[in-house]
């Protein structure tokens, strides 16, 4: 006889471990799938902001993140070619970001999704996602070498990623669409020290940030608009050093340093979907996904893992029906990341700030407590809401004027 779960997570990453490590924890009978095994590498640079930090703190892993010896970032700088906003991105609190190789991150958020008592398969590809009577019902794979098994479940998470088998059958609602906006390409250098900072560097066209990560390596991505994506796929490596080439300092360093990786790197579309229906939701990518140019989605996978859980224990515990308790997460979800995901998609087009933008840059720069809400804000700390917030700009000019007037 088929075995019963409460929940079975398809795609075991930053976005379904911690969903079955939060499901099992409070006592659900979790099964937990990917096709990969780890430790395995995915295309994905791996900035994950300080409250991503924090989440990791909550479920009592980050200590063993700090133990694998990746160097913290405690400095964000963004060069914009004539000045350098530089500042601290997150809180009192949880003031560190780190980069973590995936290889290291995914593998300790899946030994921790085991170790909490979900059934965890690695090396298992999802062909189809079972569906009776509009509702799913579970999912049909294979093991490497093994035939086809089914396994049933009451809710199917989707945190399968941005070409997520359990969105491409269940259709949900897809909104706030915008086609990809930016191609990236990123490598690994040694000998490239970084000094605890994620360097950031925004030029007309361009753009390209470098942050230390494991086996003192330095992660080091650029990129260009999506309208020379095909074209410059020919040479990524040529059109990659060109891009460092316009803040020569920093090539300067490159040129010191040795490239220890291959390239890899892609674009990705932007869009919103319904998060849950009868017998599935989504978490993480497939659910909610965005350009990289602002490294968010780790954190977002994080937060859409605590948020879609506590939903899905609402419903089956019987506190609220599974669809105002999974509508609730949408909501939460969107209202938190919307500013952020405009603010995203507005920087990938990688086009010069509108004018009132780079004056109010102009101000930040120089100014302590505004260069750290900057920082803040593009680590997803406060909402990019928060910071253009007409009070907040205007206390950001005036203090500049002050400074000028007194100077
Ligand atoms: C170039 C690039 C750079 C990025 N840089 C950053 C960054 O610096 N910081 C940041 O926070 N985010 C970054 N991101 C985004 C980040 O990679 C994603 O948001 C994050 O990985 C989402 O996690 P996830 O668990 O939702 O999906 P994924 O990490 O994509 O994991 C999905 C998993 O599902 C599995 N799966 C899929 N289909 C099946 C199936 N049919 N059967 C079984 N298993 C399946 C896959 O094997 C995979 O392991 C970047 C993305 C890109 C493309």
């Amino acid at each position: 006889m088929t075995k019963v779960f409460d929940v079975i997570v398809v795609g075991a990453r930053c976005a379904g471990s911690p969903t079955a490590i939060l499901l099992a924890r409070k006592g659900y009978r979790v099964l937990i799938v990917d096709r990969a095994t780890f430790p395995s590498d995915t295309v994905s640079t791996h900035i994950l902001h300080p409250a991503g930090v924090s989440a990791l703190s909550r479920w009592g892993l980050l200590d063993r993140l700090t133990a694998t010896g990746c160097p913290p970032i405690h400095t964000y700088t963004f060069d914009f070619g004539s000045f350098t906003i530089a500042g601290s991105p997150g809180t009192e609190e949880a003031p560190l970001a780190y980069c973590p190789r995936r290889t290291i991150l995914d593998k300790l958020l899946v030994d921790a999704a085991a170790e909490s008592g979900a059934e965890v398969r690695e090396g298992f590809t999802v062909e189809e996602i079972l569906i009776e009577d509009d509702r799913a019902i579970g999912i049909k794979g294979h093991a490497k070498q093994g035939g086809s098994i089914i396994e049933r479940g009451d809710i199917v998470v989707g945190a399968d990623g941005l070409r997520s088998v359990v969105a491409e059958t269940v259709q949900p609602e897809q909104y706030d669409e915008k086609p990809p906006l930016l191609a990236g390409y990123y490598t690994y250098w040694s000998g490239l020290p970084m000094d605890g900072r994620f360097e950031q560097y925004i030029r007309e066209n361009r753009g390209f940030a470098a942050a230390p990560t494991h086996e003192d390596l330095t992660l080091v991505i650029a990129g260009w608009p999506y309208a020379e994506f095909a074209q410059n796929k020919k040479d990524i490596e040529g059109n990659y050093l060109k891009t460092i080439e316009m803040a020569p300092a920093f090539a300067d360093r490159l040129r010191a340093a040795k490239r220890e990786a291959r390239f890899a790197g892609m674009a990705v579309p932007n869009y919103f979907r319904k998060p849950y229906g009868p017998g599935w939701a989504l978490v993480g990518d497939a659910g909610y996904n965005k350009d990289f140019i602002t490294a968010q989605g780790i954190m977002d996978a994080f937060h859409d893992a605590e948020l879609g859980a506590t939903a899905l224990h609402k419903a089956f515990s019987g506190m609220l029906t599974f669809d105002t308790a999974m509508s609730e997460y949408q909501h939460t979800r969107d209202a938190r990341v919307k500013a952020m995901y405009e603010f995203t998609c507005q920087l990938a087009t990688l086009k010069p700030p509108p004018p009132e933008m780079q004056e109010l840059f102009g101000a930040v720069h120089g100014n302590q407590k505004a260069m750290d809400d900057f920082a803040r804000m593009s680590a997803g700390t406060i909402s990019p809401a928060e910071f253009f917030a007409s009070d907040n700009v205007n206390a950001i000019m005036a203090a500049t004027q002050d400074k000028q007037a007194s100077g």
